[in-house]
């Protein structure tokens, strides 16, 4: 293993899921460590942090870290208050995120940490915290450039992209692929001619602006939380059919799909069975693209 990895604490989406039943997949919710030699950075601080935290006090080259938060839902952030180099002095935490300054950050974060929700405040934070806005001007971490962009996700979300040794990256953890899409299609009844010739170019842009951002990737983790006939009952929720997931990855040339914010509803069993069904349909389209499911403890090394 080369010191240029990306490895999975936290692949759940929406609430953790500690079941023996989900073990092979894993419990907790989303945090992605990319790990560049001494560089590290971390995408959501959901559950999954919180062991990431505990490893890395033991490291002695590592006291400072970049946690990069995609949006402030509770999955996303309910590791934060027990992430362990935050009260660490010495250490130095870069948090960035959705927000139009640094202190809309700063206060979102307190807030979750504020009595009578947990005893103890960011106020007891030793390491110096900053905060950093990543939209639109990405940010600069370093020698790395580390881009967003929004996703069809309730509240504002982003996504984000970077490049690692020429490979582009892109982690969008809670994105619905066909929201526009489906929308429209559930009110063309209602539209005259005009309208639909006008809402037909909208679900192509759409489609395209989806698809844009994944084009060329070669790792791609994107939410896949549904099933078709969940998504049926949940469209409009924020987050994708694996069905669609797959297509419209394989629509933009991505190398490797990493399927993520696994439904804790789902089972080991039942995430494998879908997981045999992208494999189906990758073989149909005579794709080369390589589809995997995070799972947690999952290292993919980047030098190869
Ligand atoms: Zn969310």
């Amino acid at each position: 293993m080369s010191s240029n990895y990306v490895r999975f604490w936290g692949v759940r989406g929406s609430y953790p899921a500690p079941f023996s039943t989900h073990m092979r997949i894993g419990g907790n919710t989303p945090c992605v460590e990319v790990r560049l030699g001494s560089r590290v950075l971390i995408f959501d601080a959901g559950t999954g942090v919180i062991p990431l935290g505990n490893e890395l006090v033991k490291q002695s080259d590592i006291h400072e870290v970049n946690i990069i938060l995609t949006h402030y839902h509770w999955d996303h952030i309910s590791g934060l208050p027990f992430f362990v180099p935050a009260f660490m002095p010495g250490w130095k935490v870069h948090i960035f995120g959705p927000g139009d300054e640094p202190a809309d950050l700063e206060s979102r974060l307190a807030a979750q940490m504020k009595a009578p929700y947990f005893p103890v405040e960011t106020e007891t934070w030793l390491a110096d915290v900053s905060y950093h806005t990543p939209h639109p001007v990405p940010a600069q971490i370093g020698e790395l450039s580390v881009s967003s962009f929004i996703l069809h996700h309730p509240g504002i979300t982003y996504g984000y992209r970077l490049e690692v040794n020429g490979k582009t990256i892109v982690y969008a953890p809670d994105n619905e692929l066909s929201f526009i899409d489906r929308s429209i299609e559930k009110r063309k009844a209602e539209f005259d001619q005009d309208e639909q010739t006008l809402l037909n170019d909208m679900k192509q842009e759409d489609k395209s602006r989806n698809i844009e951002f994944m084009t060329d990737v070669h790792m791609l983790i994107h939410d896949a939380q549904y099933t078709v006939d969940d998504y049926a009952r949940k469209h409009g929720w924020g987050h994708s059919c694996f069905i669609d997931t797959v297509n419209s990855a394989m629509d933009a040339g991505v190398k490797h799909l990493f399927l993520f914010s696994h439904e804790p509803t789902y089972d080991d069993e039942q995430i494998e069975a879908m997981h045999r069904q992208t494999q189906e349909l990758i073989h149909e389209r005579g794709s080369s693209m390589v589809c995997h499911v995070s799972r947690e403890g999952m290292l993919i090394d980047l030098e190869d």
